[in-house]
């Protein structure tokens, strides 16, 4: 192995490294953000608060239809107990249970609409619950996805850090010191592959001596166009 291509399988594990690293940082980013679950659960809790009022002014209107109920039996048997002789009294105690009728029909009609209501509330509250539910185990489960992931990515990244010991070692300290230099001026890449006589990271076409330089692989050959040092790439990568 040519020190070029030494250096191009360092390039090749760092770069998985890096891109492993990028996704774990993604995953922990992830799981400590469970946005989705907390949007849900606000969703839930703010409908529960809107039926909770319906609720009592139902409770509210029950009590008042009761005791308007009450009122007009106790009326109408003080009417009709025949004790209430003067005519003045008697059609004033008849007039008071017809207001007292109108009131217990109004107080009704309010009461069917406020069921309603209530009723559309329920609704809305199972189905902000129901979607809780589905959101919170989709969570569970991308979650078990994403710690699977996590452990798989962990133990691959310790593989690639033992795999860069190796190949470390194939590279000598000159060559390592152009690598080192060069990486971060090149995104992490500082070496390109020859593709026929073409550098394949800037596409720019070398010259017959940069060619048969990188074909050698004595030296380190460097694109004339980017300066990454030029490998030819072996068959088996
Ligand atoms: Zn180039």
């Amino acid at each position: 192995m040519s020190s070029a291509q030494a250096l191009y399988r360092l390039q090749e594990i760092e770069l998985a490294l890096l891109r492993n690293q990028k996704r774990l940082n993604e995953i922990t980013a992830i799981l400590a953000d469970s946005h989705a679950v907390a949007e849900a659960r606000s969703q839930a809790e703010a409908t529960q608060q809107a039926l909770a009022p319906l609720q009592a002014r139902t409770r509210q209107l029950e009590l008042e239809i009761q005791s308007n109920a009450d009122k007009i039996r106790a009326t109408d048997e003080h009417l009709y107990s025949g004790r209430v002789r003067n005519p003045k009294e008697m059609q004033d105690m008849q007039q008071e249970i017809q207001s007292l009728k109108k009131r217990g029909a109004n107080l009704e009609d309010t009461l069917l609409d406020v069921m309603l209501a209530v009723e559309e509330a329920e609704a809305r509250l199972q189905a902000a619950q129901a979607q809780l539910q589905q959101v919170t185990a989709d969570w569970e489960n991308q979650n078990r996805q994403l710690v699977d992931e996590q452990t798989r990515l962990k133990a691959e990244q310790a593989r690639l850090h033992q795999q860069r010991k190796q190949a470390l070692e194939a590279v000598d300290a000159d060559s390592l010191a152009v690598y080192n230099a060069l990486k971060p001026r090149k995104q992490n890449q500082p070496v390109a592959v020859l593709e026929g006589d073409t550098c394949s990271a800037c596409g720019v076409e070398q010259t017959r001596a940069i060619i048969s330089e990188t074909d050698r692989g004595a030296t380190l050959a460097k694109c004339l166009s980017c300066g990454r040092i030029l490998v030819r790439k072996t068959a088996r990568g």
